[in-house]
C-alpha cells in the first residue's frame, strides 16, 4: 500500500504506528523526547505556494503561535514532489533573516557606501529620474513621420517577487511611458 505523508501524519497522530512499534518492543520513548523538542511540534500545517518563479512548488508552512516557524517543500504536489530550488529552500530566511534589507538604499554618484532612505524620498528621486531620462529619449515620430512615441533609453526589469497582477500594472505602465524593452526575471 502506498502510505502518503498526510496519511503518515494522521497515523502517528492517532498512535497507529507507535502502537505497532511498541507491540514489536522498540521503545519510542527517546524519539518522542526529540519530538517535543522540534520546532514543528503542536504546529499548524498550511499550504502555500512558492511565489519565485511560474513553477509554482508548494510549500508547506508551519506556522506557531501566529509566527512562521518552518517551511519545506509539499511531497503531494505533483510538479516538484516536494523538492525545492535554492530560492524556495530559503523560504523562511526570507521572512526572517536579520540580513534581510529592510528599508531603501541609495547610493550616490562616485560614494562607496549605500544610505538608508526613506520611501518617499527613493520614490521622488526614482520619479524625478524617469522623468529626466524620457524626456530626453522619447522619439516621438519614426522615419516615416508617423507618431510611434517610443523610448529606448530606459529598459524595465521585473522581480520574481511580484505576483501576475503586479507585473500587469508594472507592464502597463512601462507601455504608458512608451518603453519597448521589457524582460522578466522569474522564469525557468
Ligand atoms: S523558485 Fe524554485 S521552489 Fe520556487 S516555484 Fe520556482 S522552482 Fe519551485
Amino acid at each position: 500500500m502506498k502510505l502518503s505523508r498526510r496519511t503518515f501524519m494522521k497515523w502517528s497522530g492517532s498512535g497507529v504506528i507507535g502502537l505497532s512499534l511498541l507491540r514489536m518492543g522498540i521503545d519510542l520513548e527517546p524519539v518522542k523526547a526529540y519530538a517535543s523538542q522540534l520546532k514543528i511540534e503542536g504546529a499548524k500545517e498550511v499550504i502555500s505556494i512558492c511565489p519565485f518563479c511560474s513553477v509554482g512548488c508548494h510549500i508547506i508552512a508551519h506556522v506557531k503561535d501566529n509566527q512562521l516557524v518552518s517551511t519545506e517543500g509539499d511531497p503531494e504536489y505533483p510538479v516538484s514532489e516536494g523538492s525545492l530550488c535554492a530560492k524556495g529552500a530559503a523560504m523562511l530566511s526570507m521572512t526572517r533573516n536579520p540580513h534581510r534589507v529592510t528599508a531603501p538604499l541609495y547610493r550616490a554618484p562616485y560614494s562607496d557606501k549605500w544610505e538608508e532612505k526613506s520611501w518617499d524620498w527613493i520614490l521622488k528621486r526614482i520619479a524625478a529620474r524617469v522623468k529626466e531620462t524620457r524626456d530626453q529619449g522619447l522619439i516621438r515620430t519614426n522615419a516615416r513621420g508617423e507618431q510611434v512615441n517610443r523610448l529606448e533609453n530606459l529598459f524595465s526589469l521585473g522581480t520574481s517577487h511580484m505576483d501576475n497582477e503586479e507585473c500587469a500594472l508594472v507592464h502597463q505602465a512601462m507601455r504608458g511611458l512608451g518603453v519597448v524593452h521589457m524582460d522578466h526575471q522569474a522564469r525557468i
